[in-house]
């Protein structure tokens, strides 16, 4: 199975659009979503319907539970807590009904997927440590683990191997971010998964970062949303 999974959109519709199509040309069998479809950025609705059109296996991300009730608002900082109150305004009640009935978590042909932590998926750790990463390889029983939230790419094989797959090891991919990567690299970020091969790897792509600050900026949201994508901060 050839997957192309994708996390942390943000409401980026740029960077979204360059992603699928980026995607599309290694032809995957499926598209996964592993949450945060919304919050931060300013086509909620534009991306939930594309995710809707094109991903087969959508997961539930805190800031589209915190859009819709499902996760409260103290458990987000300041500029996440009024982009969500903007963006519960924004959706659709089709959308809003979709985020409000995603699951935790989602096992696929031989693969976990999950928005923070397949240890405790609706705690909404973050996986940003070895030690913690470590962790998480007793949570999973499938040969790969496909993760976001920390807005951070990495590959990690359970006997120490970083960025290569090993033939029977299990593996955390995080997949990092397209809509705000937080790695210093302003690109999005997705991964590409085959699973009959045993092979993964991160993809990076270019999109049109000052559209979107500018859409942000227009939306009213908070500067620093805007600011942080052109960094990849
Ligand atoms: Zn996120």
């Amino acid at each position: 199975m050839r997957f192309a999974v994708l996390s942390d959109i943000h409401a980026n519709l740029e960077a979204l659009t360059k992603v699928l199509q980026k995607a599309y040309e290694s032809e995957p069998d499926l598209i996964a979503c592993v949450g945060d479809i919304v919050g931060y950025g300013p086509y909620p609705n534009e991306c939930i319907d594309l995710i809707r059109q094109q991903c087969a296996c959508v997961v539930l991300g805190n800031h589209d539970g915190g859009a819709v009730g499902r996760v409260p608002p103290k458990s987000f900082n300041t500029e996440g807590r009024i982009a969500l109150e903007w963006t519960r305004d924004q959706l659709t009640t089709s959308n809003r009904e979709f985020l409000q009935n995603l699951p935790a978590s989602v096992v696929s042909y031989n693969a976990t997927f999950v928005h923070a932590s397949p240890r405790l998926p609706l705690d909404w750790e973050y996986v940003a440590t070895l030690r913690t990463a470590t962790e998480m390889f007793e949570h999973f029983s499938t040969a790969y683990c496909c993760i976001g939230h920390t807005h951070i790419p990495s590959i990690l094989a359970a006997d120490g191997t970083v960025n290569s797959i090993r033939d029977g090891q299990k593996h955390l991919i995080n997949v990092g971010s397209v809509g705000q990567p937080r790695d210093g690299n302003p690109r999005a970020s997705f991964a590409l998964l085959d699973t009959e091969t045993s092979a993964a790897s991160i993809i990076r792509v270019e999109y049109d970062v000052s559209a979107t600050a500018t859409a942000i900026r227009q939306a009213g949201l908070p500067e620093f949303l805007a600011k942080r994508l052109q960094y990849g901060i």
